[in-house]
């Protein structure tokens, strides 16, 4: 079975190479472009995995990933943070906000997909 992942993006960019490394690993993919979109996609839904920009119009990615963690149906979706600032602290403030781990901007088009695979891997084996 395909997983079907949801990507949370308003940098139409980084929507396309994201969408199109996924969809030619063979997931599928459903997209929003910002934060209230991507909470009520997640509830509609119920993805495999989220990966979620942080710096989002309307709603940010951490309170749609708080949101996300904070309801029964969604909370077990794991949720990847996409953050484009290496600042000190920001792993730190994504995690307080639920997400389960973070990967920074621009992402690596080489190693990608094997990272969300691998990701996928150990946390259905450790979470669920
Ligand atoms: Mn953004």
């Amino acid at each position: 079975m395909n997983e079907r992942i949801l990507i949370v993006e308003d940098n139409k960019k980084n929507m396309y190479l994201m969408k199109f490394i996924l969809l030619s690993a063979g997931f599928l993919v459903l997209e929003a472009e910002d934060g209230q979109k991507g909470v009520e996609i997640a509830m509609a839904e119920v993805p495999d995995l989220i990966l979620m920009d942080m710096q989002l119009p309307l709603m940010d990615g951490y309170e749609a990933s708080a949101l996300i963690k904070a309801d029964e149906k969604t909370r077990n979706i794991p949720v990847i943070a996409l953050t484009a600032y290496a600042m000190k602290g920001d792993r730190e403030k994504t995690l307080a906000a639920g997400c389960d781990e973070y990967l920074e901007k621009p992402i690596d088009p080489e190693n990608f997909v094997s990272v969300i695979q691998d990701f996928l891997r150990n946390y259905s084996a450790s979470e669920r």
